[in-house]
């Protein structure tokens, strides 16, 4: 097993311009911005380097729905890492001790457990093959 990757790489993410606003819980496009927090988002280790994305995620003021985080394709809902980061925890999880992913990736033992337990659920339901 290789070591950890302790150099980081930070890649700050902006909303594409004029990206229309869409409700993640109707679908609907949205006008107005609600709010903006600030959230430390990890991805996929960049040249053995641990990767950050701080990113804004927006929260869109809909009027059917209220506030409601901006969908993203590649992050589920409040999660910390990103879709191909935790597919990659989640398939080292199958091989090896939580301990040692959690270790090679940098990120909680907490979290890959979480994301282990995900991904046995959905594969247990055969949403995976
Ligand atoms: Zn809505």
């Amino acid at each position: 097993m290789k070591e950890t990757p302790t150099a980081q790489v930070w890649i700050e993410l902006s909303a594409e311009p004029g990206r229309p606003l869409i409700c993640s819980a109707c679908g609907r496009a949205v006008s107005q911005v609600h709010d903006c927090r600030l959230r430390e988002i990890r991805d996929l280790p960049i040249l053995e380097a641990q990767s950050h994305l701080p990113l804004f995620p927006r929260r869109v003021l809909c009027p059917h729905c209220g506030p409601k985080l901006e969908p993203l394709p590649w992050r589920d809902r409040y999660a910390h890492v990103t879709k191909p980061l935790a597919e990659n925890v989640a398939r080292r999880s199958e091989l090896l001790p939580i301990r040692h992913v959690a270790q090679y990736y940098g990120v909680h033992w907490e979290t890959v457990k979480q994301i282990h337990k995900q991904y046995l659920q959905r594969k247990l339901v055969g949403q995976l093959l």
